[in-house]
């Protein structure tokens, strides 16, 4: 197990930000939890959820993976029932796999993926795919995840700047990121990044107030529902 003395001025920050403290025992209990099969391990609350993903992050940027519970043994003990701690809707993209940099193990994350990790206008399997996960699995945690230089947002950019249009059914879904892109507008700093944040944003907003299933839930504490966003350079995913 990596040692939390270990754990930079940097790394505290990222913690702070989403609310977390590691003075906190219950950090040591999301560690210690890790290490265990997901059938002994208590169930969590939102925060430990969000924490223990975070904590797996810091495991992946420092190169300390555990890659826990990855062996037949734990494959096969999964097999009769999941209990997985969180919902990560991320990008499609190759270099964004939620278990690996998570360093998480089968069984912990409800995985769902699609180009630009869209969730406003994708329809009825992406919504229904996560509602599925809280409502039958009682998951605590709902993370959308976008990431840099993410290829749907950048090409959402270029076709409202260049009025052009993309082949097959490529053009309706970058469409859908267009808002991002337009909502951000004016906003200081690098506008390709903005343009990746508003569209996590608008994303978490869209399932916040999505009714019947998520967002009573949400309300009542039961649910938290968080955007992040994934560096490709530095491996580091960041709450925003
Ligand atoms: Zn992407």
């Amino acid at each position: 197990m990596k040692s939390l003395s270990t754990v930079s001025r940097r790394d505290f920050f990222t913690l702070a930000t989403a609310g977390l403290s590691l003075a906190n025992p219950s950090v040591l209990f999301a560690e210690l939890r890790r290490e265990l099969p997901s059938e002994a391990r208590p169930s969590m609350n939102p925060d430990q959820a969000l924490r223990d993903l975070l904590h797996g992050n810091l495991r992946f940027v420092k190169g300390q993976t555990l890659a826990p519970r990855r062996t037949p043994a734990d494959f096969s003990r999964l097999a009769a029932a999941q209990h997985p701690e969180a919902v990560v809707v991320s990008c499609a993209d190759s270099r964004v796999a939620p278990e690996i940099l998570f360093d998480a193990g089968v069984g912990d994350i409800f995985v769902v993926r699609i180009a630009g990790n869209v969730i406003d206008g994708a329809g009825v399997v992406v919504k229904g795919s996560i509602e599925y996960a809280v409502a039958e699995l009682n998951v605590p945690l709902i993370m959308v995840l976008g990431h840099s230089g993410c290829g749907a947002v950048k090409a959402a950019k270029h076709l409202i700047e260049d009025k052009g249009s993309l082949p097959g059914a490529i053009n309706g879904l970058v469409e859908l990121i267009e808002p991002a892109v337009i909502q951000s507008k004016g906003e200081s700093g690098d506008a390709l990044a903005n343009a990746i944040k508003k569209n996590v944003e608008i994303g978490v907003a869209r399932l916040k107030e999505l009714e019947p299933i998520l967002a009573p839930r949400a309300r009542d504490g039961k649910l938290k529902i968080v955007g992040a966003t994934y560096d490709l350079h530095t491996g580091t995913v960041d709450v925003v």
